[in-house]
């Protein structure tokens, strides 16, 4: 992981940053030079990627852990509070935490399913993007939603999770126009499969959660899945000054699979 991105004296929120895609990104992001905060459910892993980050940091920066849960409003007003008590400010919101499920509408938890995934997907994103506004209005600040290809094409058994990455997709854009003229630009990353712990909560055994990851390496067209620092490297390029006439963009990180119109079933 090069830290190709100066990113010297921003501070950075990435929500679900205490695994996978959002991890890599709050170490890429540290990596570059930010203040960064880190947030999860997990206090465990919260704390373990914060000295992570710490350590990758040029100037030894500490990153500030917040243990959150994103569904909770009280919770994210604390996420935000702490972080501008600490920081005096905030740069960069990246919306990462979500999880994926599968449930066919004959399935008695079906509806519970999808209120679910779209208080986590949606609901707490569009909550922390309206209370982040009047901090990122001061820094000409910047908002990456983390989507999927999920949100463009549609998935066997996930209608919930693809219904709200298209809906966040829609936000982006939407908010994007809105916050245009306050100097805010909003983007998102719609990454294809990457090997995260996303199916750790879904019916499968580990050896399934491999062959997915195998089944889907073969499909795409460039022979392989994503990594979390695939899509870190998405958001960082967002993120940065290099990108500052992008806004309102869906920016597709899927190894090729939406240009080769292949349907996997999962994504
Ligand atoms: P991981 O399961 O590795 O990470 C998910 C992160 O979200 C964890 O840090 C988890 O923290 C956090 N999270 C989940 N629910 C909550 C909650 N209620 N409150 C607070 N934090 C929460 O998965 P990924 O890194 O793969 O997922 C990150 C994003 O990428 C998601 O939005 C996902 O939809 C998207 N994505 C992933 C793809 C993939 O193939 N992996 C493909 C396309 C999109 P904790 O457990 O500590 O609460």
């Amino acid at each position: 992981m090069s830290a190709i991105y100066d990113f010297s004296g921003k501070v950075a929120l990435i929500t679900g940053s205490s695994s996978g895609i959002g991890a890599a990104t709050a170490l890429l992001l540290a990596k570059s030079g930010a203040n960064v905060v880190i947030t999860g459910r997990n206090a465990d892993n919260v704390s373990k990627v914060c000295e992570e980050c710490t350590k990758l940091s040029p100037k030894g920066l500490k990153a500030l852990p917040v243990v959150a849960d994103v569904t909770k409003e009280a919770d994210l007003d604390r996420l935000l509070d702490t972080t501008i008590k600490t920081f005096g400010k905030l740069d960069i919101l990246v919306n990462n935490a979500g999880f994926g499920s599968f449930s066919q509408i004959s399935d008695a938890e079906y509806l519970k399913t999808q209120r679910s995934v779209f208080e986590t997907n949606l609901n707490s994103v569009i909550y922390l993007t309206h209370k982040s506004i009047q901090y990122l209005k001061k820094t000409k600040g910047n908002i990456i939603n983390i989507s999927s290809v999920a949100g463009i094409q549609s998935a066997k058994g996930m209608s919930g999770y693809c219904m709200s990455k298209a809906a966040l997709d829609m936000f982006t854009k939407c908010i994007a126009v809105d916050l245009g003229s306050k100097g805010i630009r909003v983007n998102s990353v719609n990454p294809g499969a990457v090997r995260t712990n996303i199916l750790r909560d879904m019916p499968v055994t580990d050896e399934q959660t491999n062959a997915i990851w195998d089944a889907m390496s073969s499909i795409y067209p460039v022979g392989r899945c994503g990594e979390s620092v695939d899509i870190a490297n998405a958001v960082a390029y967002l993120a940065s000054d290099q990108a500052s006439f992008v806004t309102g963009t869906i920016l597709v990180a899927d190894g090729g699979h939406l240009a080769a119109n292949v349907n996997s079933g999962f994504d």
